[in-house]
């Protein structure tokens, strides 16, 4: 889960970390109204969305003035910014953080992530903040500093010493950036992060070492740890295909092929997806629908999928265990019984009640095809779509 740079600000602060004097405006007036309450002559209107690349693409303005305020808040308000890590969709712009202008004197990347190899959390840093860490890594790869975290003792003040001299920190600055070097590593243990991003970290004229910039994403796994941190997401920002399926209990990740999946576990899930490909065909979504799944459950995972505009044809692969292949298949067909369909749907069923789904299917009267291995019945699934398609079926609309 991503949560807004102005909530990681806040968060992070809690932490030991400085951060530049702010304040959230749900409108341009409130934005002005803010400036003023923050007090100082230049500030920083900052959009904000879940997703960094917001200064290239307009969405971080300096102002100098209450009517620079409204011009450049009454320009970011209900558009949609595109930057490089939102997709060509873009994202909404519904809120927007008024910061004091900060005086920046040098500009610093700070990162803390998994790393997965070593099992522990590495900090990633370096000189050239401002850019992209993709670009760093690109264009001065030699300016990165890493350093991993032992968990039994945690981040370790001679750590934090040893990169603030590697990035040439003047010797006053080394006790700010040690606390906030360990103010974000406590911030990502403490809450279950996945990653924190302080992008620039800068040292200001008057010496002072402050986050500009903050993004934080958590575990969505441990967020029932966290309700506080739960409660910050923001719908407005999600992948509106994700976030219905997240509300039902269902893990949904959209893809961009054509052929719906609904499966049960992430392996068999994964499988499926990557027999579609050698079939010849683009899996539409990864979806899992979990053991046990009850005909309401399975038919909310068809309706799910169907909603994907993109959907030409539909495979269920269900290797029954704890689900029952009865179950499934009442599900399958309520869906479609409730909302009939003019695409392919291609059913596999295996495991326990297999006999029972089949029968179900069968009586239905309805255009299922059926197959009885996975190979099967991605074979089918593609060659169904590509025959709809030689027919020239057009895109649903949804
Ligand atoms: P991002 O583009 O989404 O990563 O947004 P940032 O918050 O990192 O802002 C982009 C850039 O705007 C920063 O790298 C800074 O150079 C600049 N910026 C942001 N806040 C201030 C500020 O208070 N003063 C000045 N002078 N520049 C700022
Ligand atoms: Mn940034």
């Amino acid at each position: 889960m991503d949560i807004h740079e102005y909530q990681a600000k806040e968060i992070l602060s809690q932490f030991g970390v400085e951060v530049p004097a702010g304040a959230l405006a749900y409108s341009p007036e409130q934005a002005a109204y803010r400036s003023r309450e923050l007090g100082g002559d230049r500030w920083v209107v900052k959009a904000q969305v879940h997703a960094g690349g917001r200064g290239k693409a307009g969405g971080v303005q300096v102002c100098g003035s209450d009517a620079e305020i409204l011009e450049a808040s009454e320009a970011m308000f209900g558009r949609k910014i595109v930057t490089h890590q939102t997709g060509p969709a873009g994202k909404g712009i519904y809120r927007v953080y008024v910061e004091a202008a900060v005086d920046i004197a040098r500009e610093i990347y700070l990162g803390l992530v998994l790393d997965r190899s070593s099992q522990r959390v590495m900090i990633v840093c370096s000189g050239e903040g401002g850019m992209e860490i993709e670009e760093i890594s690109a264009e001065r790869p030699d300016s990165i500093i890493r350093a991993t975290v032992e968990p039994a003792v945690g981040l370790q003040d001679f750590q934090c010493r040893e990169i603030a001299f590697a990035l040439g920190l003047d010797a006053a600055l080394v006790q700010s950036f040690t606390r906030t070097l360990k103010g974000c590593y406590l911030a990502f243990r403490d809450l279950d992060a996945t990653m924190v991003e302080i992008n620039p970290l800068v040292v200001t004229g008057a010496g002072r070492i402050l986050a500009l910039d903050a993004k934080m994403t958590f575990d969505d796994n441990a967020m029932f740890r966290h309700p506080q941190v739960a409660e910050l997401r923001d719908k407005s920002q999600e992948d509106p295909r994700e976030c219905r399926a997240a509300d039902r209990g269902l893990n949904y990740v959209g893809l961009t092929g054509n052929i719906g999946c609904i499966v049960n576990g992430a392996g068999l899930a994964m499988a499926t997806m990557d027999t579609i490909k050698l079939a010849g065909g683009e899996p539409a979504n990864f979806l899992d629908i979990g053991g046990g799944a009850t005909p309401e459950r399975v038919a909310k995972a068809f309706r799910l999928v169907m909603s994907d505009k993109n959907v030409q044809a539909v495979l269920v692969n269900i290797f029954a265990g704890i689900n029952r292949c009865d179950w499934v298949a009442q599900g399958v067909i309520d869906a479609l019984r409730a909302d009939p369909v003019d695409i392919p749907v291609i059913v596999r069923l295996s495991g326990t009640n297999v006999e029972e789904g089949q029968k179900i299917l069968a009586k239905s009267g309805l255009p299922i095809i059926r197959a009885s291995t996975l190979e099967e019945a991605a074979e089918r699934a593609v060659n169904a779509w590509k025959n709809d398609q030689a027919k020239g079926a057009k895109l649903r609309a949804v």
